[in-house]
């Protein structure tokens, strides 16, 4: 037995499944996880020795790659001087003034712990400010683990098959409404079942928890136009996009501008984080100074801010994001081309550094159900072809996958020479 069995093993006596989030468990691959001891640039060390070339990068954050040193560096100054107060700091600051500076729409913000913590707050504020109970979500479309939003969701809850968690009261659930991804008339449909009853319409601007589809041209503009119509919120759930897809997230890159945005991974450098913000109006109505509660303990925290700030001054390059978005281009060429030649039916998106893997014969899905009718056994196939060969892709056919500034052509060049290979192997 490995180092990563035995740990695994011994990781289930105490915490459910081994894991502190589910899809890590490797569970709709098969296997079993990697326990990774150490990461250092595009490569991941797991407890047995063995590197990895990342295509994770935590979900996210690594957007440079791991152990920046001026991360590390900016972690170890903040250490000397303390890891929470509980009182404000300028830190906090700076973060607000640099999101409010670089997000499109984003006049006040305020900093939580986690992405679901940012997609709950920014629903009871919507809520709140509209007076109305409904909101609207797409199919497939991951926003946290927060009650109202577990309903026909995607990520964990697509890879393990639960539509909607048990444990979410009906009587809650019923006022969340799924509309389709990428289909302005189901969205429509909807607003004309409950006019003047939706408080907020909740999309990922590009859905990146059902593989990576990108929003069709004028679907973003047309949430933003039926929005308006009917006077609700819209809110871009960019925990994942933001920072990722461009300079200024997927609302800079799309050009369309929400009432309110969700952030989260890459805003704390790796670091616990969220933070929700928009419009000046509608922030205006949490507590303090209006009557919408939320709180945190450890909210804006200091090591988080310190990390976080000094990614995100990196991250005010556009080159940078042409380099990453040329990187990732070569990478899917080349795992296209592995697949042309071994005859494996196969198809890629592309946003930015973020990227979808399909085993399909039917094009470039656009839908949720044309990536829930792609080929799962062989994606499950390809990933472990690809883990045995030194490259970790993300456990799960339903996740977008992360290309960093860390990835240059060397990582590239072994992850295609790993992909030959593995096409052929999966080939049936
Ligand atoms: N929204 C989106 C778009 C996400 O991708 C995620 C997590 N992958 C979340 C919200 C939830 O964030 P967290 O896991 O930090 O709670």
């Amino acid at each position: 037995m490995n180092r990563s069995e035995a740990l695994f093993q011994r990781a289930q006596q105490t915490i459910p499944g081994g894991v502190n989030s589910p899809v890590r468990a490797f569970k709709s691959v098969g296997g079993t996880p990697r326990f990774i001891a150490a990461a250092q640039g595009a490569w991941l060390t797991d407890a047995d020795g063995r590197r990895y070339v990342d295509y994770v990068g935590s979900w996210g954050p690594m957007i440079l790659g791991h152990q920046h040193a001026d991360v590390t560096a900016a972690l170890q100054a903040q250490l000397a001087v303390g890891v929470s107060y509980g009182a404000p700091t300028e830190l906090e600051i700076e973060m607000a003034e640099l999101l409010c500076a670089r997000v499109p729409g984003m006049a006040q913000v305020r900093m939580c712990n986690s992405g679901t913590e940012a997609t709950m707050s920014a629903l009871r504020l919507a809520r709140g400010a509209t007076g109305r109970d409904f909101i609207l979500k797409f199919e497939g479309c991951y926003h946290g683990h927060g009650d109202a939003l577990l309903v026909k969701a995607g990520s964990g809850l697509l890879t393990f098959g639960v539509p909607t968690s048990p444990g979410v009261p009906a009587d809650l659930a019923k006022y969340t409404l799924t509309a389709q991804f990428n289909d302005l008339e189901s969205v429509e449909a909807l607003f004309d079942e409950h006019p003047d009853a939706i408080a907020a319409v909740i999309v990922e601007p590009v859905a990146g928890n059902m593989n990576c589809v990108p929003p069709v041209a004028g679907f973003l503009e047309g949430l933003r136009a039926l929005c308006d119509r009917h006077g609700t919120i819209l809110i871009f759930d960019e925990v994942m996009t933001g920072f990722r897809v461009g300079p200024r997230g997927a609302s800079g890159r799309y050009g369309v501008t929400p009432d309110l945005t969700t952030l989260g991974k890459i805003i704390g450098g790796g670091l616990p984080v969220g933070a929700f913000g928009g419009r000046r109006e509608i922030m205006q109505q949490l507590a303090p100074v209006g009557p919408v509660y939320q709180a945190g303990t450890l909210s804006g925290n200091p090591l988080a801010m310190a990390a976080g700030l000094v990614l995100l001054r990196q991250l005010d390059d556009a080159a940078l994001y042409e380099r990453l978005e040329t990187t990732t281009a070569e990478l899917l060429a080349g795992l296209q081309a592995a697949a042309d030649r071994a005859g494996v039916p196969f198809a890629t998106t592309q946003v930015g550094s973020m990227f979808g893997l399909y085993f399909t014969g039917g094009g470039t899905p656009s839908r949720f159900a044309d990536v829930t009718a792609c080929d799962i056994d062989a994606f499950r196939r390809f990933f472990h072809a690809m883990l045995d060969r030194g490259v970790y892709l993300a456990p799960s056919a339903y996740e977008a996958g992360f290309v960093s500034a860390a990835h240059t052509t060397a990582e590239i060049a072994h992850t295609l020479q790993a992909a030959e290979a593995a096409m052929d192997a999966i080939r049936t």
